[in-house]
């Protein structure tokens, strides 16, 4: 779907992927002015297909459109337009229950000029990949890597934007972790190095002895995860206190080390729910519970995948069935 001020939103077509030809002179090729969501589409118990809060992303695309100067998009041509994506990619999608697409919603700066302003016209896409299907099991733990030497937002910045930018930015730092035996890395705040924020592309829960949980607030440097929103409302229906607050690295070891925390986990999209096993960094390691993954963490998991995949009752509203 083609944008260009004075017209708005024009142009939509649905074809085979194929590749883009674009001018050297680009906007989007020279000042990053892009933003991009990422979401599942499920195959549901009773063979239909499903989004998961698919108006939550519309929303957050929103935001980051706002943030990078860019025009937003009608929440409804959003989400139709992922749902006429997947109806015509029908036959191709994983005819499994459980089986999951990958929906890569994207915007660019198409107009052609060398110069710092907003882009005057605009291109919306939707690709599609297969994903991994689920296993309620749910994945191993993890081993994080704290970063001392890079953040990945600063007050003011665009962290809280799913834009490109911020994840060309991480990658030097995910480097590190790799180089240093772990999966992913740990982004503390820009401000005092202090603050756990978040992974790469995961938002991070702490849970507790007396069965509370905390996770880092939104509103700020963090992006504001959907499976993170949806988790601190399955937390809070089983009774748990959540509280959205920041959490020290120090307090964090310190925690660990006296077993007044009792599990990690990360979540997203993309893995749902990940238990973390150890942390890493230069001023040494230290593991959460046993190291594997907690009964909380694989709790809440169970019960998010249940809701996704159709096999729980969904009273959030929150599964939108395609067809
Ligand atoms: N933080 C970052 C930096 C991410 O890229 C993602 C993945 N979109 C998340 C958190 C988790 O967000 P969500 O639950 O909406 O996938």
């Amino acid at each position: 779907i083609k944008y260009s001020e004075g017209q708005g939103w024009h142009s939509a077509t649905l074809g085979p992927r194929g590749p883009l030809t674009l001018d050297p002179a680009t906007a989007v090729l020279h000042y990053a002015q892009e933003i991009f969501e990422g979401l599942k589409a499920y195959r549901l118990a009773d063979g239909s297909m499903a989004l998961f809060r698919p108006d939550a992303n519309a929303r957050r695309f929103n935001q980051s459109a706002r943030r990078l100067a860019m025009p937003e998009l009608p929440e409804s041509l959003f989400i139709d337009s992922i749902k006429a994506l997947i109806e015509a990619d029908k036959g191709w999608f994983p005819p499994v229950e459980g089986g999951s697409i990958y929906i890569r919603p994207f915007m660019i700066a198409s107009e052609v000029f060398l110069g710092v302003k907003p882009s005057s016209e605009y291109l919306f896409m939707i690709i599609c990949s297969a994903a991994g299907n689920y296993f309620k099991s749910g994945a191993p733990a993890i081993k994080i890597w704290i970063s001392e030497s890079y953040t990945r937002a600063a007050p003011g910045g665009t962290g809280a934007a799913k834009c490109g930018g911020n994840y060309a930015a991480s990658l030097i730092a995910q480097q590190e972790a790799t180089a240093n035996g772990c999966d992913q890395v740990v982004f503390l705040d820009a401000a005092e190095h202090r603050w756990v924020e978040e992974l790469g592309g995961m938002n991070m829960f702490f849970v507790f002895d007396d069965g509370s949980i905390i996770t880092p607030p939104t509103g700020g440097t963090i992006l504001e995860g959907i499976t993170r929103a949806s988790l601190i409302e399955l937390a809070r229906e089983e009774g748990l206190t959540v509280r959205e607050e920041n959490y020290a690295i120090d307090q964090w070891r310190a925690d660990a080390e006296s077993g007044k925390l009792v599990e990690s986990f990360a979540c997203g999209t993309a893995a749902v729910v990940t238990p973390v096993g150890s942390v890493h960094g230069v001023q040494g390691s230290f593991t959460i519970g046993s190291g594997g993954p907690g009964q909380l963490t694989q709790k809440l998991r169970a019960k998010l995948v249940d809701i996704q995949r159709g096999t729980a009752p969904d009273p959030h509203g929150w599964v939108d069935r395609i067809n």
